[in-house]
């Protein structure tokens, strides 16, 4: 490390996104105790099963389980709300190692995020999504659209809807822009968090009228 690096390291020491601690030589927006105690959601299936009776799907996966206070939540919470936007590569690394690992998206062929409104993207200055798609292609070489599919209608932050009222809060809130882009694809669709299924449902309202589409989705983690 350079001397100048070195001081302004003593200056301002890198924290971890989660819990605060100093960060140490070789972590990275995590400190490693952060790391071992992402929950993991131990039941890929889960979302398959909560999106099945919702959407017409090849695969789903959620890898980990966001719960009240703990770590998995405060990592969603950096993403979304205090512009770690490396920390969202980096989930989105692990994401891509296991949908390597569980064998069933390896005939995806395109990464589509789920977009924010225009106005969202401009005041958090990314998509969170498209940046955990950035970290997936890392791992998963794939191309990733960020065209065909927008959010045309500002919708009000999900997570602070009822559960009743999420699915008219995001109804129509997706338009398709270029179908041309996905038609014969196997696209897989990616959000950060999964909680009823709204928003999926919603943007696969969209997604669903491109010719000899095949979808499958992966959200970061499952709120259940
Ligand atoms: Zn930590």
């Amino acid at each position: 490390m350079n001397p100048l690096a070195a001081i302004l390291q003593a200056l301002f020491p890198a924290v971890c996104a989660a819990c605060g601690k100093v960060l140490v030589n070789g972590e990275r927006h995590l400190c490693v105790d952060c790391i071992a105690s992402l929950d993991e959601s131990h039941e890929t299936l889960s979302a398959q099963q909560l999106l099945a009776g919702l959407l017409p799907l090849q695969a789903a996966m959620s890898p980990f389980r966001f719960r009240k206070g703990n770590t998995v939540q405060k990592v969603v919470h950096a993403m979304k709300f205090r512009g770690n936007s490396e920390l969202c590569l980096m989930m989105g690394r692990q994401m891509g190692l296991e949908l390597l690992h569980s064998g069933r998206f390896d005939d995806i062929d395109l990464l589509v995020p789920v977009p924010l409104h225009w106005w969202r993207r401009l005041q958090r200055g990314y998509n969170q999504s498209e940046l955990l798609c950035r970290g997936i292609a890392e791992v998963m070489p794939r191309e990733i659209n960020t065209s065909a599919v927008v959010r045309h209608r500002y919708t009000r932050q999900q997570s602070l809807q009822p559960g009743a009222s999420r699915a008219a809060n995001v109804d129509g809130a997706f338009r398709l822009r270029h179908p041309d882009q996905l038609a014969g694809h196997h696209v897989l669709l990616v959000d950060d968090v999964l909680t009823t299924g709204a928003t999926l449902s919603a943007c696969t309202d969209a997604l669903l009228a491109v010719p000899d589409l095949r979808l499958s989705v992966a959200t970061f983690c499952i709120a259940r």
